[in-house]
């Protein structure tokens, strides 16, 4: 067998270890049976044994990733923040001032604070990059005759593989047959308007874009089917060799990182102003001008929150591992924040809020009505008519469930006296039905040999195929909605009928059924290929059939969960209405007297008055794509923050326009994914409010670190000023200097190493239990919120309070015992204790935003404690060993003096609790019914 083709370039070369790269030989221009041939290949595929030796020969088909950021780009990210750049002038200036030692301990800081958000951001990185391989690309090869799904990864030259839309393209392939396909080639082109697609072979010399007969790894099918053969995988495709490497998402940035980043410099500079003036104030005290310098480089160095940038990161981080644990993926970082104001969660119906898993319950003729009882993809079940067992069904129902199996894709197996279906489960239904019936699909589909078929699409809402009827001529059978089905059939004399057979399809539909119409038409047997005209009209019913597909129980907690949570839910299905009017109240979304809306109905609105209907319905039914699109804008335009699902292809513009594009990870189509912002890998609509959970409770755990860290800025900030204003002053040898509550390495001390080891556990608080029972977060609302300053503001206070009163009463009583150095060391020292005395107890103010911290459980965060512990011993340290004293200042104190330190550090809990009993109560009594308004669409005040 001959494998390689042979390579004009290369005539008489030995086989080389890969196949020459792709289209550098002229597929294009070759008949796709001489390309099977040069491919060693066939129109049964290759062989099992055969693509796992060309596998092995060429390598997994993956294109190589581009290199994430190297470690110096990421380093100087962490240096080029405007609070890292105040810190190093600060140093340089201190050395320069004479101060080494201040000046080095500074440096220090920064180059641990450099390294800590290293490490935390190459860490964050590296988890979300592993994402991407959460949501594996598949592809449908055939392989000795057998349709197979596998990995794309491991497609190889030779292979044939199907193609439908939607999919990604997995390598360079040339078509061996075509159907209506178009293909987007932007990744390649760059030209976002979808290509023509041929099996005739082109000009050798064509272009890259006009080589229709080949297509390309990395594009999109938007429409058609295909089959095609691999001719160049991974890096030898054009893709490949182009090398536009694929970039990983592993961008860090979000609204809120930015937020904060513009906050930060606000921060910087107001600090910057305020250390100017205690420059001056120092100045006009009369202090040496170093003494006076050194002063306002402490006052920077204190209060800027330098450990805030790594907080924000890890706590993205860990939100987003969280959500994939719970079955979201998410692709783009923002989307975390986002999800936590998510006010509309737009679901498709379809294995998102039901189980997909379709059972035909009842069977329509023009003769009469049939139940078919069982549940599932078993055989067990048994045909009725008006509740007595039916043993040979009649022949106009055989015929039914005959074309039901016949115009179908889906297989069921029998596998260890379990069934297994592959294929859409509407289909896979409807062989059930059959073998219920008693007819044997093998048998069934040899009898009917298929010529030809229009597979199913969404927007068309039918399927047709047409096949050998023996001597009989062909026959063309079709299947699909009842509307469009039964406008094909008959001629104007069926008008009468075909509304009393729309009359029973409202009926079945009622009772929570997806009703298909199964129709037929006989031609000649010379017509052997369909087209659409052939389906357009002439055609007769045969019957319909009801199946059911039961909400997820999870779905219905769900629905309810974001009623709660002040999320309005709307279900947008392409079945029926009654249908979806009756799944709807099934799962509990459907508003007071809700008819649903149809597509149609959408079409005819425009979109001032689109705005009402988005608004005032939960059920829309029959919606094509576009409508999709045009749902969300209205929705939006009334301030909303809106979640859509969406698989097909033409559900990508809706996905990209939401504010969260959902896609679904198993029936997905590649093109939705692209589009989306989060990928569910279980379609399942209760992981979608598992994701807006966790969404804001990453939020609620930056405030919280906000809300802990910022005070302790401030409060440090007040102790300087205050001791830099109104401390008496101090004759040292002559020289003029201020009387310090704590020395610039002491507040670095706290500032850094002390809030750093109580701040980040924040990142891992669990959720709040009443975390979905509030309204959404209002978008846009400013992240330093009324409630961060207030509480800022009285903690800082209380804690500037708290420390300078310990410092006065340590030094003053140690004065008459030591002498004054010691004195002012001990004294230090005592602020210092009471600072982190106050931070440890306020932590746990902080681990719950309203509520005590009971209501998270107190050891739900061993990471807390962790923390917790860490900073003791460092404390200890810190007071008790001589490096450290001689390093910080410091000097060591009785047990009683830590004691009283502590006492003071726990003055914040009755006064933080005083403060958060307020709030709630005046909470309590704003808060309106969020339930009922939910299901309204009423949005909530956050
Ligand atoms: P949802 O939007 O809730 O997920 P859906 O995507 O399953 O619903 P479509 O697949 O667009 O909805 O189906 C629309 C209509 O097309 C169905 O109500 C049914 O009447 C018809 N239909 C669905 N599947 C097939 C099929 N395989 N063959 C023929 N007709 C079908």
């Amino acid at each position: 067998m001959k494998d390689q083709p042979s390579s004009p370039s290369q005539p008489d070369a030995p086989a080389p270890a890969r196949l020459p790269a792709g289209s550098r030989h002229p597929w294009h221009a070759l008949s796709p049976d001489k390309v099977l041939t040069e491919l060693g290949s066939t129109a049964e595929g290759l062989t099992d044994e055969e693509a796992r030796e060309r596998l092995a020969r060429h390598g997994p088909n993956v294109l190589e990733r581009a290199k994430r950021d190297g470690p110096l780009t990421l380093l100087w990210r962490q240096v080029n923040s405007p609070f890292i750049w105040v810190l190093i002038a600060s140093a340089v200036l201190a050395v320069i001032m004479g101060k080494v030692t201040d000046g080095l301990v500074v440096a220090a800081v920064v180059v641990l604070n450099t390294l800590i958000g290293f490490v935390q951001e190459y860490r964050a990185g590296k988890a979300i990059e592993s994402l991407s391989r959460m949501v594996p690309e598949t592809a449908t090869v055939i392989r000795a005759g057998r349709k197979l799904r596998v990995p794309a990864a491991q497609g190889v030259p030779g292979d044939v593989m199907e193609l439908a839309p939607g999919d990604k393209v997995p390598a360079d392939m040339r078509l061996l047959s075509a159907r209506n396909l178009s293909v987007e080639e932007a990744a390649l082109t760059g030209e976002s308007v979808p290509a023509q697609k041929a099996v005739a072979p082109v000009p050798e010399e064509a272009e890259l874009g006009d080589r229709a007969s080949l297509l390309f790894g990395g594009t999109l099918v938007t429409s058609g089917s295909a089959q095609a053969v691999v001719v160049a995988t991974g890096q030898a495709t054009e893709l490949g060799r182009i090398s536009t490497l694929l970039r990983e998402a592993t961008d860090l940035q979000t609204p809120l990182t930015q937020a904060l980043a513009v906050i930060g410099k606000y921060i910087t500079v107001g600090i910057l102003l305020i250390s100017v003036a205690l420059l001056g104030v120092g100045l006009v005290r009369g202090y040496a001008l170093s003494e006076a310098v050194v002063v306002a480089i402490t006052l920077a160095v204190a209060a800027i929150p330098e450990g805030l940038p790594a907080i924000v990161t890890i706590a993205l981080a860990i939100g987003v591992q969280r959500m994939a644990a719970r079955r979201a993926v998410i692709r783009k970082l923002p989307a975390v924040e986002t999800l936590g104001s998510t006010t509309v969660i737009c679901s498709d119906k379809t294995g998102t809020l039901t189980r997909n898993e379709m059972t035909v319950q009842a069977l329509w003729t023009s003769a009469g009505t049939y139940a078919l009882s069982g549940v599932g993809y078993t055989p067990k079940g048994e045909l009725t008519r008006d509740g007595q067992r039916v043993e040979t069904p009649p022949q106009d129902v055989q015929a039914l469930l005959l074309a039901g199996a016949l115009c179908n894709d889906a297989a069921l197996q029998h596998r260890d006296g379990q069934w297994e279906m592959t294929g859409d489960p509407t289909e896979a239904a409807l062989l059930v039905a059959a073998e219920k019936a008693g007819m044997s699909m093998e048998a069934v589909r040899e009898a009917h040999p298929r010529l030809d078929a229009i597979p199913f699409e969404s927007e068309n809402q039918f399927m047709a195929t047409l096949h050998a009827a023996g001597n009989a001529g062909h026959r063309i059978l079709l299947k699909g909605a009842p509307e469009v089905v039964l406008r094909r059939c008959g001629g104007e004399e069926d008008h009468v009928t075909s509304s009393s057979v729309l009359a029973e399809v409202e009926q079945m539909a009622r009772r929570g059924m997806r009703v298909l119409a199964v129709a037929y038409r006989e031609v000649s047997s010379a017509h052997t290929a369909l087209r659409m005209e052939d389906v357009e009209s002439g055609l007769r019913l045969l019957g319909l059939q009801g199946m059911i597909d039961p909400p997820r129980e999870e779905a219905k907690a769900a629905v309810r969960a974001c009623h709660e949570a002040g999320i309005t839910v709307k279900m947008i299905t392409g079945d029926h209405p009654a249908t979806a009017v009756a799944i709807g109240a099934q799962l509990g979304l459907l508003q007071p007297d809700e008819e649903g809306v149809t597509g149609a109905k959408l079409a005819a609105t425009d979109d001032a008055a689109l705005e009402a209907v988005a608004h005032r319905s939960n059920v829309f039914a029959r919606v094509a794509p576009e409508h999709k699109l045009r749902l969300v804008r209205a929705l939006q335009r009334q301030q909303h923050v809106v979640a859509m699902t969406g698989d097909g292809v033409n559900d990508a513009p809706a996905l990209k326009q939401a504010n969260i594009g959902v896609a679904m990870g198993i029936t997905g189509t590649a093109v939705a994914k692209d589009a989306a912002d989060i990928v569910l890998t279980d379609d399942n609509f209760a992981s979608i409010v598992a994701a807006v959970e966790e969404g804001r409770r990453v939020y609620d755990n930056l405030i919280k670190s906000l809300a802990f860290v910022l005070p302790t800025n401030l409060g440090l900030a007040l102790i300087l000023l205050f001791g830099v204003s109104l401390f008496p002053i101090q004759d040292v040898g002559g020289r003029l200097v201020p009387l310090m509550a704590m020395l610039p390495t002491q507040l670095l001390w706290i500032n850094l190493v002390a809030t750093v080891s109580l701040a980040l556990p924040l990142a891992f608080e669990a959720r709040e239990p009443d975390v979905m029972r509030r309204a959404p977060r209002a978008p846009g609302a400013p992240v330093l919120s009324h409630f961060v300053v207030m509480r800022t503001g009285l903690v800082a206070l209380l804690m500037a309070a708290g420390a300078i009163g310990l410092f006065w009463w340590e030094y003053h009583r140690d004065l008459t015992g030591s002498g004054h150095t010691q004195a002012l060391a001990e004294a230090q020292t005592m602020a210092v204790n009471t600072v982190i005395s106050f931070q440890m107890f306020y932590l746990f103010m902080c681990r719950s935003l309203m509520g005590s911290v009971r209501k998270v459980g107190l050891f739900s965060n061993r990471s807390v404690f962790v923390g917790m512990g860490l900073l003791v011993l460092l404390q200890v340290a810190f007071m008790y060993l001589p490096f450290m004293q001689r390093v910080f200042g410091t000097a060591p104190l009785g047990l009683k003096d830590v004691g009283l330190s502590i006492l003071m550090g726990a003055v914040v809990l009755p006064v933080v609790g005083l403060e958060k009993w307020l709030r709630q109560r005046k909470k309590d009594s704003d808060t309106p019914s969020r339930r009922g308004a939910a299901r309204l669409g009423e949005r909530v005040p956050a």
